[in-house]
């Protein structure tokens, strides 16, 4: 492994640190606050290409790696515009590696341009009734002449309101239990549409997105519109969740750095015996020890992107580097809000909507409990516990 970025890549971090510096945290507070999407920002990077960056080139993107995508995440998070990387999973990753991987040429010949033009989509996979179990939902598209119509009920959506494309997880035949994965489905449709009904939920975080319990009845697809081989979507979801997951994973280094920073700054500032807190070995150590869990995360990051760029198996690293990551993130978070006092529970001062933004990441996009069941079965060797 070598990590020593190339020029190019030290060039996308500083354009990453220019451009999230440009929105600050009174900016990021207004987007909590008034529950919008950050579209001035979603724009700036549609603008500078950061959105076609992992896209190949004869589509108009850059034809960059997730490496690269995961650097300009945890570049703009570090300097406080993490709440605005949710675009790079809601357009290259979702969209992006989906159809690059899964679609046919048509399909990327219309869609992959329309990506590194800032298109949104939203993916819909989990189920009131499945939950972490994706195997077991109950979705089903039944085949209508050349479309499918969708039957069921999908939650906690992410960008509805926002999303041009939902990539939609259902069955097109029954479960089999002998082969729990087969007769899943991958179908694309387009959005808005009448058929498909949404009711948005009120979060502790992550106001930057809409996040839905979603609806379907009557919705058609069109039977083209199929990504991958029908009833076998599963190894293509892979292709997706794994990026989805290290993209997240680099937001959350960003912002436990960005939040230590913010700590380091207002203890070195304030003065209540005399001496500036930060003298203060207490407040110090636990931020060292922050430090260094997201140097480590951050190495686990580096290192799952690295071998899903080069096509090897990297589901084990990158579990094990979201995990990482996202504890590290919290620590830092948390830490951040007891360095400031009372002052670190206020709106603000942008640290506790970090340290909720960030709680969320402990259950999405993969829970700690499911991390730590594929460590056990995939890394150590033992049963399947579940
Ligand atoms: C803000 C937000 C945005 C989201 N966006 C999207 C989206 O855009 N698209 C989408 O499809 N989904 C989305 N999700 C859903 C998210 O991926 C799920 O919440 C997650 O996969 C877990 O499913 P669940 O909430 O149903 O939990 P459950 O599966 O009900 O699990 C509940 C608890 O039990 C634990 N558990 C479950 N099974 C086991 C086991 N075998 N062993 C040990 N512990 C277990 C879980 O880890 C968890 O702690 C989003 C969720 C949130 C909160």
């Amino acid at each position: 492994m070598d990590f020593d970025l190339s020029e190019d890549q030290r060039a996308l971090q500083d354009l990453c640190y220019k451009i999230g510096s440009d929105f600050d945290n009174t900016y990021w507070n207004s987007i909590d606050q008034e529950k919008r999407r950050p579209q001035e920002f979603w724009e700036l990077l549609t603008e500078q290409g950061l959105l076609g960056m992992t896209i190949p080139e004869e589509y108009g993107g850059s034809g960059l790696g997730l490496f690269d995508l995961c650097l300009a995440s945890e570049a703009l998070s570090e300097v406080g515009s993490g709440d605005g990387t949710s675009a790079f999973v809601a357009g290259p990753v979702f969209g992006g590696y989906l159809i690059e991987r899964g679609g046919t040429p048509a399909q990327k010949q219309e869609i992959l341009p329309a990506l590194v033009n800032g298109e949104m989509w939203a993916g819909a996979f989990t189920e009131p009734d499945s939950g972490s179990n994706v195997t077991n939902i109950k979705t089903f598209a039944e085949r209508d002449g050349d479309h499918f119509v969708l039957k069921g009920q999908k939650v906690f959506i992410s960008n509805l309101s926002v999303a041009k494309r939902i990539a939609v997880l259902c069955r097109t035949a029954q479960r089999d239990e002998k082969n729990r994965m087969a007769g899943i489905t991958l179908l694309l449709g387009n959005l808005p549409d009448e058929n498909i009904e949404y009711h948005p939920f009120k979060k502790m975080g992550t106001n930057y997105m809409d996040t839905n319990a979603l609806f379907f009845d009557g919705y058609r697809i069109p039977a083209e519109n199929v990504v991958g081989e029908e009833g076998n979507a599963w190894r293509l979801l892979y292709k997706v969740l794994n990026p989805e997951r290290l993209v997240i994973s680099a937001m959350c280094i960003g912002m436990g750095n960005y939040a230590i920073r913010k700590a380091v700054e207002y203890a070195t500032d304030r003065s209540v015996w005399g001496v500036p807190i930060a003298t203060h070995q207490g407040l110090q150590f636990p931020l060292a020890e922050a430090r260094i869990q997201l140097e480590c995360a951050r190495l686990k990051v580096y290192e799952a992107a690295w071998l899903f760029d080069k096509g090897e198996d990297a589901g084990v690293a990158t579990v094990m580097a979201k995990h990482a990551a996202c504890h590290a993130a919290l620590f830092a978070a948390d830490r951040a809000i007891q360095t400031l006092g009372g002052a670190g529970y206020i709106a603000e001062s942008g640290v506790e909507r970090i340290y909720r933004n960030l709680r969320g990441t402990r259950m999405v996009p993969i829970s700690d409990e499911m991390v730590l069941n594929t460590i056990a079965q995939h890394d150590l060797g033992m049963p399947r516990s579940y």
